[in-house]
């Protein structure tokens, strides 16, 4: 394209089809002006503050298959593991006395009573250790309304569940073919969190196998109809122990994954100017300054893992996860610099709820 034909595209209010493919397809110096005019819009609409969300991998026992991911039950090379409360709340009172603001409990998905129950119990401990001041993002699969309800009225305000791919066709082609992995489940489930009232976070894996340019910008369209609060969405990743590994069709080499994820983020922070968007961990995996250069192109939320050490290893959705052998203080102090190397600051102790939520609820209290 030439120059002043991007500078206009990016002005316009309404990116359609065409011009979202055009912008993922974009050149070397084209992308630049798409990364600028990021930066600028999320200055403007939220600011310079990255929020932390101190990251608790609670367990990694889960009962679906997703062909994706390293933990899925039919991979028996895993050492299960379920947190202990104590170290729930230990990871949490970090949290809260190194003023994160919020933490985030993600585990594999189970929906048994005692699971369910577990969540409601850790989540009354949690607000009582920090006289509900820190806030909580659940991250725990697909659910009841029942149990969402549970969970919401105990304290979780902010539910992230990705949609993987919003491709029907290609959602069918990366989970396997039965009833505990139906797409219309998922999206169901993505409806009633809204519906309950939580700040509703989606995503979607980059670079996976099938996927086109397309296919991402109608990802894009899905966030932007869906008027969703959050996301976070990062490059998909190889794990050896996985149906998808080995499969190579229109899979594309790792650093051009990375540069069409930070075009994904930049992308969309100019559609949905005042939305929360995460600077994920697979970022990081595939570029050392991968979540800092995702900052500089629009994301303003970072996930500092909490997982005690000796549990990380056992929680890999992928291979080549960064921090698994740092205890939290050493990836605090790293990541504190990186982020001002990145020419943001910390929202320390703030919730750094998504303002797109709060236009939405304008009466709701925020923090
Ligand atoms: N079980 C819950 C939460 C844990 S999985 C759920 O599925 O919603 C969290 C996210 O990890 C998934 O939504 C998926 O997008 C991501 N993930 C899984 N396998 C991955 C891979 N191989 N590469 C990149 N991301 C992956
Ligand atoms: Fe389980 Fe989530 Fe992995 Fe699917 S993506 S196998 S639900 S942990």
């Amino acid at each position: 394209m030439w120059m002043a034909d991007v500078i206009k595209l990016l002005d316009q209010a309404y990116f359609s089809k065409d011009d979202l493919v055009s912008l993922l397809a974009a050149d070397e110096s084209d992308t630049k002006l798409i990364f600028k005019k990021a930066a600028e819009v999320r200055e403007k609409y939220v600011g310079k503050k990255v929020f932390f969300r101190g990251l608790i991998e609670y367990s990694n026992k889960c009962a679906k298959n997703c062909l994706y991911c390293g933990i899925r039950c039919g991979n028996t090379k895993v050492q299960r593991y379920e947190m202990t409360e104590e170290e729930v709340l230990e990871a949490a009172t970090f949290a809260f006395k190194n003023n994160y603001g919020s933490i985030v409990i993600q585990s594999g998905e189970r929906q048994d009573k005692r699971f369910t129950e577990t969540i409601i119990h850790l989540l009354e401990k949690i607000k009582a250790l920090s006289e509900g001041k820190l806030g909580v993002t659940l991250s725990l699969g697909e659910q009841t309304e029942e149990t969402y309800k549970k969970w919401f009225d105990h304290g979780g305000h902010r539910y992230l569940l990705r949609i993987e791919v919003s491709n029907r066709e290609l959602y069918a082609k990366l989970h396997p073919n039965d009833h505990l992995h139906s797409y219309d489940q998922r999206l169901e489930a993505l409806k009633t969190l809204k519906k309950l009232g939580y700040q509703a976070g989606t995503g979607v894996m980059i670079g996976l196998p099938y996927q086109t340019i397309r296919d991402l910008a109608d990802d894009l369209i899905f966030f932007r109809e869906f008027d969703i609060d959050m996301i976070g969405m990062g490059p998909y990743i190889e794990h050896a122990e996985t149906p998808l590994y080995g499969v190579y069709e229109s899979v594309i080499p790792l650093n051009e994954r990375f540069r069409l994820a930070l075009k994904m983020i930049a992308i969309l922070r100019i559609m949905m100017k005042d939305i929360n968007i995460a600077a994920t961990t697979a970022m990081q995996t595939i570029d050392k300054q991968g979540r800092e250069k995702a900052i500089m192109v629009g994301a303003n939320i970072i996930m500092p893992n909490l997982t005690p050490v000796k549990y990380r290893e056992n929680y890999l959705l992928y291979e080549n996860k960064p921090c698994i052998d740092e205890e939290a203080e050493e990836c605090m102090s790293c990541l504190e610099a990186r982020i001002h190397l990145a020419g943001a600051t910390i929202g320390y102790g703030e919730w750094g709820d998504s303002k797109h939520f709060n236009h939405r609820f304008p009466t709701q209290p925020t923090d």
